[in-house]
């Protein structure tokens, strides 16, 4: 069965967030400050961190930050706070779902669902076998390597986040259409993403930032009142 840490300082949800876990059969540890949550995350064999923001020693981001570097483990952040950028910050720095504190436990247990089927169906990088359907999407200049999980503008490669990514990816597939912020939310968070949908607008200033503000390109056209399009020509 799956192996969970909880990072969480608030002894009552964490005991009551272990309770739950342990009853659905999952292996349970946890930690109440941030710099044991890191060592703990790095040193245990985990199949999903649950993070919460607010933390003593060290805060849930920068923990975040520091788990990412060594280790791709689903994390879920568990937020205090309804802010936009809070879960932008959270999202951007490789938090896979975040969820807002209170919350109701089955919504948890859905949540941590859904991290850890994603992770059993994506295959790990480094084993995959060469692809005969070797994917390139390719725009104004700007190719997307859906296998490579790589952008470039002419030669230079583009550092982009996961979700960044998956609504550039999302746009240049579906040219000329279009798309909702529903649409792009789905397509790049998931259909389980529970949030407000202007987070895509935060990432579509970001894409901008760096490949039309960078290259004096206009590649992402907003059409007003509906969405996004990337069009051809
Ligand atoms: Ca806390």
């Amino acid at each position: 069965m799956a192996k969970i840490l909880i990072v969480e300082d608030e002894e009552k949800i964490a005991r009551f967030v272990e309770l739950e876990l342990t009853h659905e059969g999952y292996e349970v540890d946890k930690v109440t400050d941030g710099r044991a949550g890191v060592e703990q995350a790095l040193a245990g064999d985990y199949d999903l961190i649950l993070l919460d923001v607010l933390l003593p020693q060290l805060n849930g981001m920068e923990v975040l930050r520091r788990i990412r570097r060594e280790s791709d483990v689903p994390v879920i952040m568990l937020t205090a706070r309804d802010a936009v950028m809070d879960k932008v910050a959270g999202l951007d720095a490789g938090a896979d779902d975040y969820i807002t504190k209170p919350f109701a436990i089955e919504e948890l247990l859905a949540r941590i669902r859904v991290a850890l089927k994603r992770r059993e169906t994506t295959p790990q990088t480094g084993e995959a076998a060469p692809d005969p359907n070797h994917h390139v999407l390719s725009i104004k200049g700007v190719t997307l390597d859906v296998e490579q999980h790589e952008v470039r503008v002419g030669n230079d490669p583009i550092e982009l986040t996961n979700r960044e990514f998956e609504v550039l990816k999302a746009l240049m597939e579906n040219r000329n259409v279009v798309m909702s912020r529903d649409r792009l939310v789905q397509l790049a968070c998931g259909y389980d993403f529970v949030g407000e949908t202007n987070i895509i607008d935060v990432y579509i200033r970001h894409l901008r930032a760096k490949i039309d503000d960078q290259y004096d390109i206009k590649l992402i056209t907003t059409v007003r009142g509906v969405g996004y399009v990337i069009r051809e020509g």
